[in-house]
């Protein structure tokens, strides 16, 4: 008898009437309509079932922060930083747990089960850092949390930046950060590249940096990280956050960089929703769209994950947790509108995404975790464009949370009672 048993499923490969029959928290089976024997049943009524949505990028020390101590006035990256300077030395651990426990509780609702994390580490105290370590273990039965140790303000410029770094990996932080274009110089940006993978080939971590986060066509960090991967044997546990230079940067020199990005294994990141309020600010017009360069990194053959960054904290002020708004606005920013592109934007919060996470027993095979969303949309463009309700989330089998569908009443006469959005499809 199956524990579990979801039938008339589409999965986001296109395959329709789906049976996954689940056993023990993994999927057993996967197949076109399979029956069998299930203490429940869930009739996914032609559905997406999507393996569970990742964030690969985000920074949960400072979420649902917004309006403390005082709201960003500007809405910019710089007064951004600042207010979180500010914010820092008035921050509490219980309070600071409590914000993040409360913002996991959106990312289950929203079918988010991972999420990669940054903490800075650049306070002596690692308040912080202690205070998410907390988090990761009271979240750890219903969702994925990894910690990046994220000396934000510059693991060279910052005093005891190093060694603050240092005793956050040694607490048990999952991965290596850094801010190369926040150091003073770009030889201290590049001096800091080298020093962080360093310590990652020496202690077997991964390496998560963000890099080149600005306008400037010069910044050249993920060049610089690209080779130290390859020079001390990184390959494929090392990712470039934000690149948003890489949007400004002269064409000939991009066309060498890519595939130098895709030879490292060098997985990238964008922040659609951050990167296209933050980048471009000191232009006129035109102004730049900031975000890096999604299509042609794909194409090249690097793994691209959309990050949602921020959520209500110093640099932005809205978000909800939802991985499909963030994949929404990646389509819109990088204009993936082709059928192709848009299935690329989808897979960007969930399969790229869970690569870069390093999730074991992620997807919809036999054998994987039985962590799934049933989505309120017949494909994965569907999905994007209604950032569709998530129905039922599953995780390792367990019904984790559910959603009422979305939709509207009507009082119009001779009208149907109601809408979904969801236009009739003919067969
Ligand atoms: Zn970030």
């Amino acid at each position: 008898m199956l524990d579990l048993l979801v039938h008339n499923a589409t999965l986001p490969d296109g395959r329709t009437n789906m049976s996954v029959a689940v056993q023990g928290g993994r999927i057993a089976e996967v197949a076109e309509g399979l029956d069998a024997p299930a203490r429940e049943k869930l009739d996914a009524q032609g559905l997406l079932l999507s393996p569970h949505f990742v964030d690969p990028h985000f920074h949960m020390d400072a979420t649902l922060s917004y309006g403390l101590p005082r709201v960003n006035q500007s809405g910019t990256l710089l007064e951004g930083i600042a207010l979180w300077g500010e914010l820092k030395p008035l921050l509490k651990a219980e309070a600071l747990i409590e914000r993040a426990l409360a913002y996991c509780d959106w990312a289950v609702a929203k079918g988010l089960l991972a999420i990669r994390t940054h903490v800075d580490t650049s306070d002596a105290s690692l308040l912080a850092v202690d205070a998410l370590l907390e988090v990761k273990h009271r979240v750890a039965p219903y969702l994925d949390l990894q910690l990046v140790a994220f000396p934000q303000d510059g693991v060279l410029r910052s005093p005891g930046g190093v060694d603050n770094l240092k005793r956050a990996l040694d607490k048990g932080v999952d991965v290596v950060g850094g801010i190369p274009h926040f150091e003073r110089t770009m030889a201290d940006g590049a001096a800091s590249v080298k020093l962080l993978c360093e310590i990652a080939a020496e202690r077997g971590l991964p390496v998560d940096m963000h890099c080149d986060e600005s306008d400037d066509p010069l910044s050249r960090h993920i060049e610089t990280l690209a080779f130290e991967t390859q020079r001390l044997g990184l390959q494929g546990r090392v990712t470039g956050s934000h690149c948003t230079s890489m949007h400004s940067m002269d064409n000939y020199y991009v066309s060498k960089l890519l595939p130098l990005i895709a030879e490292a294994q060098v997985n990238v990141i964008a922040n659609p929703l951050i990167n296209i309020t933050l980048q471009g600010r000191h232009d006129t017009y035109p102004k730049r769209r900031g975000m890096t360069r999604v299509p042609e990194l794909m194409a090249a053959g690097v793994n691209v994950g959309f990050g949602h960054d921020c959520v209500m904290d110093p640099w932005y002020g809205m978000g909800s947790g939802d991985m499909l708004e963030v994949a929404h606005m990646g389509l819109h920013v990088a204009q993936m509108t082709s059928q192709a592109g848009i299935g690329q934007c989808f897979d960007a919060v969930t399969g790229n995404a869970a690569r870069i996470f390093g999730l074991e027993g992620y997807g919809l095979d036999a054998g994987c975790d039985a962590s799934f969303v049933l989505l309120q949309a017949r494909d994965p463009v569907e999905a994007i464009r209604l950032r569709a309700a998530r129905l039922k989330v599953f995780r390792k089998g367990e019904l984790l949370a559910e959603s009422a569908p979305a939709s509207a009443s009507l009082r119009l006469s001779g009208r149907p009672d109601s809408t979904d959005f969801m236009p009739a499809r003919k067969n």
